[in-house]
């Protein structure tokens, strides 16, 4: 690579240091340590500068899930950019490649999700699930039907809308303003800190009950869809109580409102399924937002599949225009790469194998359970966490301060495994590929890291 003159002195680690802007940094510990600057990548392992080698069990950003590495892939994006390296996608023009992927996504989508808007990743999707929303409910002489619900700890992307959506507590720092006017949270389906006096099922009922107050009181006539992650991911891995996706889903039924999976997370493979909100959990939502695993991270795309019946609603009357998009929807490299990522998938069975090993995972990591640190462990398949408390029967945590799941993570790190730091989780989310034996190396590489920390 040809590095200007004026940079010959600098290694990537002070370019970066000097230069970047990281998406969620934390200004004073980026000024003092930098970044770990990595340079290779294959099936689960990635490099750093220096040369030493990591397990990457945080599956880069939950979604290399076909791992890295792989010639075809890159071969894919090769042969599609001397093809047709880019087409406009407006209006009336396609590539044969972007067709292809539309086809390939409504075959392997749920019930009636035939129709797919193609979008440069996952908040570009959500949002404009977001804004379909009132389209839908407009084309239906509804416009008074506009209002979202979401939940507390749901994290839906960083666009405007999509943030003002979602709602992680450290994410609402004062400087960013945040639209309010008809955006709703309900509590979050968080089971491990539900009330202590509640099971599961009346837990359950709470929260249902909570959504149809809140209909109740704000009027079925203005809001127009419920937005939810079937396993809320970066909020905390929270699985909800048994029965509540369904629930939610019956409500969202009786007063047409629109039920969007955010599956960016969750879909392609990540619970052992295309997408898990029916294989998983049996709903059959109106859209779906996927993203990440749609590519497995090679490069970037998003997509919203919606129902037919949304599309009929819309399109009747034949003369309104969709108006949004984005120069790179339906991007012909992009695409011809996820037809080649889900090829993968299906050749090797690889969510045949997330969901044998997923399970595994599952087993082997509630073993951490017994350390004196770890207050719950949870998640499903290749989706998981470890949450530390610093009492177990309490279940209060750490102050902020002791930043123990950073210090985990370090130390495992210093061990040749990467998990996430998240609040006070440690976070999984490996690609598919991996095996029993890798399985092992984490859950004992964390359980030693856990252990120094106490
Ligand atoms: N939705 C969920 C559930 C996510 O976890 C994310 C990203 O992590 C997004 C949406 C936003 O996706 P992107 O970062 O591709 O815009």
């Amino acid at each position: 690579m040809n590095v200007p003159q004026i940079l010959t002195n600098a290694t990537p680690w002070t370019l970066d240091h000097d230069h970047a802007v990281h998406p969620w940094v934390n200004f004073g510990a980026f000024e003092r340590d930098g970044s770990l600057v990595l340079t290779r990548g294959e099936g689960c392992h990635v490099w750093d500068a220096a040369g030493t080698r990591y397990f990457d069990a945080i599956g880069g950003m939950w979604c290399t899930n076909v791992g890295l590495g792989r010639a075809e892939m890159a071969q894919a994006m090769a042969d599609q950019a001397m093809k047709l390296a880019y087409t406009n996608y407006f209006c009336d023009v396609t590539s044969d490649t972007t067709a292809l992927l539309a086809g390939k996504l409504a075959a392997l989508a749920p019930g009636d999700l035939n129709r797919v808007f193609f979008t440069t990743g996952g908040s570009t999707a959500v949002e404009t699930a977001i804004r379909t929303v009132a389209y839908y409910h407009h084309c239906k002489g509804n416009p008074q039907k506009t209002g979202i619900v979401a939940r507390e700890n749901s994290y839906h992307g960083s666009t405007y809308l999509t943030q003002s959506v979602g709602k992680r507590n450290g994410d609402r720092v004062e400087e960013f303003r945040y639209q309010s006017e008809g955006i709703y949270h309900l509590s979050s389906p968080y089971l491990y800190r539900r009330p202590a006096h509640l099971t599961e099922a009346q837990f359950c009922d709470q929260l249902i009950a909570e959504f149809e107050a809140l209909i109740a009181r704000e009027g079925a006539d203005r809001i127009g869809g419920f937005i939810a992650e079937p396993i809320q991911a970066s909020g905390g891995i929270i699985v909800p109580p048994a029965g509540y996706l369904q629930r939610m889903w019956e409500v969202c039924q009786r007063h047409d409102i629109l039920f969007i999976a955010d599956e960016v997370v969750t879909s392609f493979g990540r619970l052992g399924h295309w997408f898990a909100s029916w294989d998983e959990f049996g709903v059959m939502p109106d859209m779906i937002a996927t993203a990440k695993g749609l590519t497995s991270g090679y490069v970037p795309l998003g997509a919203l599949l919606l129902s037919d019946r949304i599309w009929a609603v819309m399109a009747e009357g034949g003369q309104r225009w969709f108006t949004t998009g984005f120069t790179y929807s339906g991007h012909p490299v992009s695409c011809a790469v996820a037809l080649k990522n889900i090829e993968i998938m299906e050749r090797e069975d690889l969510l045949g194998n997330a969901a044998r090993v997923g399970a595994y995972f599952e087993t082997r990591l509630a073993e951490l359970s017994a350390l004196p640190l770890v207050g719950d462990v949870r998640g499903r398949k290749l989706m998981l966490c470890v949450e530390s408390v610093a009492d177990k029967e309490s279940k209060a945590l750490l102050p902020d301060e002791a930043n123990e799941s950073k210090r985990i993570s370090a130390t495992a790190e210093a061990m040749g495994l990467m998990v996430r730091p998240l609040g006070h989780l440690n976070v999984m989310s490996p690609a598919l590929t991996i095996t029993e034996g890798q399985v092992d190396f984490v859950v004992e590489t964390l359980g030693k890291a856990i252990a120094r920390v106490t």
